[in-house]
């Protein structure tokens, strides 16, 4: 194993390759991202040919940072966070040779994007209790259920979705992993609304959907470790982003304060009490990055999530709250139209407003805040685990509303 200077001097040589034969200026962003999926820069830590370079994680900030400062389009990495900052980091651990090469390039450029099926309206942080069924029909399987809160559901050409295979097992050994063809007969995909006017997400109904058997990851009965896997690195992707000093929604407060022109003191004393908490958090994401293994994050993703969580909120309300009357409007419209919505053109035009409104789900997706001091209670903290009186009953026999 190499030093992690060795390590991040071969990354600095492959970045000034890269933007030396594909400046971001004369470039089309596509172009750019399979460029770059080719040079190992996707996912840095990820072995060479799935887009990595078999380095450490921690340089990925090297990555994103250089190329943000060198202008390039990097804005894949949230329109299609589920598959870039989750789904590739399943291939990657779970998936086969085939299903990578297959998957990981098209995810990379946009080609394709991804959705993550995991939450019913009877499962969602007892995520292990869902109902999906998936029953095995030849080389093929037929789901038949109902997803909900499916994030970019409508924009999708692939989801990862955990179905139930085995009732007569407890509830966390009989589940079966698939990637599901989002266009496939039988799915049905209806927008549902947020707090923000947009349908960002939707419910998914699964009718007789046939799925062939090439597209299961890891083995029938596996599902459980899939999952896990797949919400460690969502809560990496959700809280542990690390943006540039000073950027993001403190960024945001600080220009909001600059050009309100207030000398207010207590203002002016909370904004930098919340810079150093952001600051303080930024330099902790990147240290934990450091001891992270690729594609399967540990508990650190949950320390970032439930940290990133309070922190957003906590920063967008201070910011709408230096806009006096005209924080309690949006000033780019309440709606936009569920069947355009894109992650892209949000980022890109998300008032302090709006994201004020869009911070209360960061408690709640990808994992509750009560469920992330669950984890760490359990798993970092050693505590005694709370009870499960259902965890050995077979599925079928548990209660359900
Ligand atoms: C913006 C957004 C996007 C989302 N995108 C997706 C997506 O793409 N795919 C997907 O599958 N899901 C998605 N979700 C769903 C999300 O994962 C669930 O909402 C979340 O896991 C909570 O599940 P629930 O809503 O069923 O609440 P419940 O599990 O019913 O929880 C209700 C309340 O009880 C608390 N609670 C539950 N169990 C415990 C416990 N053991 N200890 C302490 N407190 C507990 C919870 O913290 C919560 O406050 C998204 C949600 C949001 C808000």
């Amino acid at each position: 194993m190499t030093s992690l200077d060795d390590q991040a001097a071969d990354v600095n040589d492959a970045i000034d390759t890269l933007l030396s034969q594909f400046p971001p200026s004369r470039t089309d962003a596509k172009a750019f991202w399979g460029a770059q999926f080719d040079a190992g820069l996707a996912w840095v830590d990820f072995p060479k040919g799935d887009g990595g370079l078999g380095v450490s994680p921690s340089h990925r900030e090297l990555v994103s940072r250089r190329l943000a400062e060198a202008g390039a389009e990097t804005w894949n990495t949230t329109a299609n966070i589920l598959g870039i900052g989750m789904g590739a980091g399943v291939l990657v651990t779970h998936g086969t040779q085939d299903q990578r090469k297959r998957w990981l390039r098209p995810m990379f450029t946009m080609d394709e994007i991804w959705c993550q099926m995991f939450s019913e309206p009877g499962a969602g942080s007892d995520i292990a209790s869902l109902a999906t069924r998936a029953v095995r029909d030849g080389d093929e399987w037929v789901v038949n259920g109902q997803k909900t809160w499916t994030t970019l559901a409508h924009l999708s050409k692939w989801g990862m979705v955990v179905t139930r295979t085995d009732p007569d097992q407890p509830k966390h050994r009989g589940m079966t992993y698939f990637i599901v063809d989002m266009e496939a007969e039988g799915v049905d995909i209806r927008p549902l609304y947020q707090i923000t006017g947009e349908a960002e997400f939707n419910d998914v109904f699964f009718d007789d959907v046939h799925i062939p058997d090439d597209q299961r990851i890891d083995d029938v009965g596996a599902g459980w470790r899939v999952v896990m896997t797949t919400l460690m690195n969502e809560r990496v992707a959700i809280g542990g982003r690390t943006f540039p000093r000073s950027d993001g929604a403190v960024g945001v407060a600080m220009d909001v304060w600059n050009e309100s022109g207030s000398g207010d003191v207590a203002t002016r004393r909370e904004l930098a009490r919340l810079w150093g908490e952001v600051e303080a958090f930024r330099l902790t994401t990147l240290r934990a990055a450091e001891n992270m293994q690729a594609g399967v994050p540990g508990p650190e993703g949950s320390t970032a999530k439930l940290a990133w969580a309070d922190l957003n909120k906590e920063v967008t309300s201070f910011t709408v709250s230096m806009l006096g009357f005209d924080g309690a409007t949006i000033p780019e419209g309440y709606s936009l139209d569920p069947t355009t919505y894109d992650t892209r053109e949000v980022e890109r035009v998300m008032s302090p407003q709006r994201a004020f409104l869009r911070a209360r789900a960061n408690s709640i997706e990808g994992g509750t805040s009560e469920i992330m001091r669950n984890i760490l209670g359990e798993r970092v903290l050693g505590l005694p685990g709370e009870p499960r009186v259902d965890k050995d009953l077979p599925w079928k026999d548990v209660p359900r509303g």
